[in-house]
């Protein structure tokens, strides 16, 4: 029978550009909940009743009460060992794409780990370096930017290294906002009272009402997110499908993009996928469990 993690393995090493894609299953060793999986409910209300428009147009306060609750969760919750190792990956390797669905912050967090773990190997790549992950565009200091002190040059280096291993993230995230009325997108983290509508967020620059900057059941995906994300998988000689069953579409069809560009396709999941049939590798088993190998 033949050795499908070495195959995988193989199949990545030589690989001259990868995709990595994932979703909800990338996080559940973290505690994350997924959507159909166990844990899937809230107060007795299927998300799929309150990720959508006409959910938020109905009753902001009870959706913004779900997101507080979710970001709240998220805060309990660590990167895993996958999010380390696919961090780890993007850092090391050139021609490596993330494509997330998920709409928490693991990776990022994950990235800052492996960031660190590389830094004291002595193996973290300076800005500009050759590799995939360093020709990304870094975060720029402000000119008139204080000097750093001594300890925390280390900590902001390691940082500017994860941002350079960002997902495209085709969902959105929960810790951003976007007003209902100008469309301004901020970063939001702050704690929500969603005790009344007056104490919901409001945007900083109108006054107008701020929901989560998520794709809600029904809506269009972030404006040149799915065609980086689809370009680099056309690209792409592997596309490493993690912790997704591939039902949420036009997300799920990125598989067929490296495919259709003559690429292959190796699916990390312990349960059945939509790739199942198409996958040239499958690896059945918990991401945190199968990536640091496959990756490391
Ligand atoms: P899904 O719930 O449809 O599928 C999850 C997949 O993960 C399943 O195939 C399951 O077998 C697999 N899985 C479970 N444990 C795993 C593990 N330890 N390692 C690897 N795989 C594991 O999720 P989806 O395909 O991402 O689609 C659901 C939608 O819900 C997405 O659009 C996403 O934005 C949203 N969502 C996001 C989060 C998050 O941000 N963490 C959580 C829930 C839902
Ligand atoms: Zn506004």
């Amino acid at each position: 029978m033949a050795d499908e993690p070495a195959t995988a393995r193989a199949l990545l090493a030589r690989a001259a550009g990868v995709v990595v894609f994932t979703g909800a299953g990338v996080s559940a060793e973290s505690g994350v909940p997924t959507f159909r999986g166990p844990g899937g409910l809230w107060k007795a209300f299927r998300p799929e009743q309150l990720a959508t428009p006409e959910a938020f147009a109905r009753d902001p306060r009870l959706v913004w009460e779900w997101y507080g609750w979710r970001r709240d969760a998220l805060a309990a919750c660590r990167p895993n060992l996958a999010h380390v190792a696919i961090g780890r990956f993007l850092l090391t390797r050139a021609g490596v794409t993330l494509v997330t669905q998920n709409v928490d912050d693991l990776h990022e967090r994950g990235a800052l780990e492996a960031a660190t773990g590389l830094a004291r190997e002595g193996r973290l790549p300076a800005a500009g370096a050759a590799g995939d992950a360093a020709s990304r565009p870094a975060p720029e200091r402000g000119g008139g930017a204080a000097p750093l002190l001594d300890d925390e040059q280390p900590r902001a280096a390691n940082a500017a290294a994860a941002a350079r291993a960002a997902p495209i993230r085709l969902h959105g995230s929960i810790f951003h906002a976007r007003c209902t009325r100008c469309g301004a997108r901020t970063e939001h983290r702050a704690a929500v009272d969603a005790s009344s509508l007056a104490t919901l967020p409001r945007c900083g620059a109108c006054g107008g009402l701020l929901r989560p900057d998520v794709v809600w059941f029904g809506e269009v995906l972030p404006e040149g997110a799915l065609e980086t994300a689809f370009a680099a998988a056309a690209a792409a000689e592997v596309c490493l499908v993690v912790g997704t069953a591939g039902a949420v579409h036009p997300a799920a069809a990125l598989v067929d993009e490296t495919r259709g560009g003559g690429g292959r396709v190796v699916v990390v999941d312990p349960g059945e996928t939509a790739y199942d049939d198409v996958a040239d590798v499958r690896l059945w088993g918990a991401a945190g469990e199968v990536l640091p190998g496959l990756l490391g």
